[in-house]
């Protein structure tokens, strides 16, 4: 089972923490600036069944300058090699702008994609449902996830999936 994997989803939403917590090594850097000059950072999750490559994707967002184009160009180029998306969001926060800017540019990308719902440890269980409702007719997504990349819940459920599907 080998593959790539790409991330992506609006600044802060945990793309990062996700990263460092499945790699364990400090290798995507966490930063809440929204906009840097890093993109494609990779990291890659091996064990003796497995091997998959994650693509940290920043640039994905609207972009505010020729640079953020530039950014904006690499990172969903990066979506044409990979066997399947993360699309992260953020549990403690309504659909936004951000959010939908980029279920825009997943429209054009015939990839399985995940829904991940992040920072469940934030909310009540009750809640989670409702946000799921919030993403669930805007993307053809291939499995939602609830996850706390902070805390780790449901995450190693979610690198199993993965992992069957590569
Ligand atoms: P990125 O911009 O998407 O890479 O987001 P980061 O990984 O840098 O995370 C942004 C902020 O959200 C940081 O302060 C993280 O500690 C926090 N964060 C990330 N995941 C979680 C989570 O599952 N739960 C909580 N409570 N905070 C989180
Ligand atoms: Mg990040």
């Amino acid at each position: 089972h080998s593959g790539f994997i790409a991330i992506v989803g609006r600044p802060n939403v945990g793309k990062s923490t996700f990263l460092n917590r499945v790699i364990g090594q400090k290798i995507a850097i966490m930063s809440d600036k929204p906009q840097t000059t890093r993109n494609k950072i990779q990291g890659v999750y091996t064990t003796k069944e497995a091997q998959i490559v994650f693509i940290d994707t920043p640039g994905i967002h609207k972009p505010q300058n020729k640079l953020g184009d530039f950014m904006m160009e690499s990172a969903l180029s990066a979506l044409k090699e990979v066997d399947a998306v993360l699309f992260m969001v953020n549990a403690t926060k309504h659909r936004g702008a951000g959010d939908n800017f980029i279920i825009d540019q997943l429209k054009n990308v015939d990839k399985p994609i995940y829904l991940l719902i992040n920072k469940i440890d934030e909310i009540s269980p009750d809640d989670i449902m409702p946000i799921i409702e919030q993403y669930k007719n805007a993307l053809t997504f291939k499995d939602v996830y609830p996850i706390s990349a902070l805390q780790g819940n449901n995450v190693p459920e979610l690198i199993d999936t993965l992992i069957k599907e590569l």
